[in-house]
């Protein structure tokens, strides 16, 4: 299988595209992540044609709308840069996710820096306008930043949300969908929803059960809305835990005593914070593969992503 198609931009790559000609080389998507991903690579201020190197510039407000200015002079690269996004956003429909360049005036997620018509700074909680753009042609695909990957927990979201997003799109969207597609993806994600947000979760069981009641392209239309939005909650220890045990309600039937009695200690202790996620995942992996439960095959909860990334060495 080839890898999933997710978008990066260009100067985490190491190529000198960056307005001084330098990069912003990072070595855990081109050495780890690309292993996982083929990147689709977009400079967008290079792209639309702002040259390298080239003026620094940034968001400055007028009217309530942002332009791209040079930071020296009034140069307005605005109509460059929208015409640009017009023409390739179509194209990104396919991509799994996105790696976004943090605090460029194009590619920056958040914390954006806005100025005045003067070139004074009046807020800090601006977005490039590449990534506004994407964000809002895309709602529902996971959009991170790279300095942000460097947070354990949101680096583990971002990817378990990047392989899940691309079993909706190769399984379930478009012309795949059927009722029985629907089915069998909530189905593997059970668990996984259950963990991220109970209250969402609980919501989904009726939506799934009566697929007659209006159209299903409109009942799955809400649906991945729903599940992408719990996706993106973070997990804390105790929902861990409790879908952990739930798991553990399955596998029971095949463990001895002291097999149980192990398991739920290392629940707990995951709980308290002493051992990571990957201890009890393990030992539940190990029970499932000695005697396997049919309802838990599929699970993507026990193996959301490939064992190798090492993220739940980390939660
Ligand atoms: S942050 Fe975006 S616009 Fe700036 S160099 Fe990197 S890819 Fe190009």
């Amino acid at each position: 299988m080839s890898g999933i198609p997710v978008g990066i931009s260009t100067c985490l790559l190491g190529k000198e595209v960056r307005h001084d000609g330098g990069h912003k080389h990072s070595r855990f998507c081109t050495q780890v992540l690309a292993r996982h991903f083929e990147f689709r690579s977009i400079c967008p201020e290079l792209e639309a044609g702002l040259g390298v190197p080239r003026p620094a510039i940034h968001l400055r407000e007028y009217d309530n709308k942002l332009r791209l200015i040079e930071t020296k002079g009034t140069a307005d690269h605005t109509d460059a840069m929208q015409s640009f996004i017009e023409d390739i956003m179509p194209s990104l429909a396919n991509l799994r996710g996105y790696i976004l360049m943090a605090k460029s005036p194009s590619c920056g997620m958040e914390r954006i820096k806005v100025h005045n018509p003067e070139g004074r700074v009046t807020h800090r909680d601006g977005r490039g306008l590449f990534a506004e753009a994407l964000m809002k042609a895309y709602p529902l695909m996971p959009v991170e930043e790279e300095g942000r990957l460097n947070d354990d927990g949101l680096r583990e979201n971002f990817i378990e949300r990047v392989f899940a997003y691309d079993d909706w799109m190769r399984n379930v969207a478009g012309e795949t969908l059927t009722p029985q597609a629907l089915i069998e993806f909530h189905t593997r994600h059970k668990f996984q929803l259950l963990a991220h947000c109970e209250k969402i979760y609980r919501q989904m069981g009726p939506l799934i059960a009566d697929l007659k009641s209006e159209p299903l392209q409109d009942i799955a239309d809400r649906y991945i809305h729903l599940f992408m939005e719990a996706m993106s909650q973070k997990v804390n220890r105790g929902a861990h835990a409790n879908a952990l045990q739930h798991v553990m309600g399955f596998l029971k039937g095949s463990m001895g005593q002291e097999e149980k009695q192990v398991l739920n200690e290392q629940i707990n202790a995951y709980r308290r914070g002493e051992v990571p996620l990957v201890v009890p995942m393990t030992l539940l992996r190990m029970a499932q593969r000695r005697e396997p439960v049919d309802y838990l095959h599929s699970q993507q909860y026990l193996t959301p992503y490939p064992d190798e990334l090492g993220l739940r060495n980390n939660v």
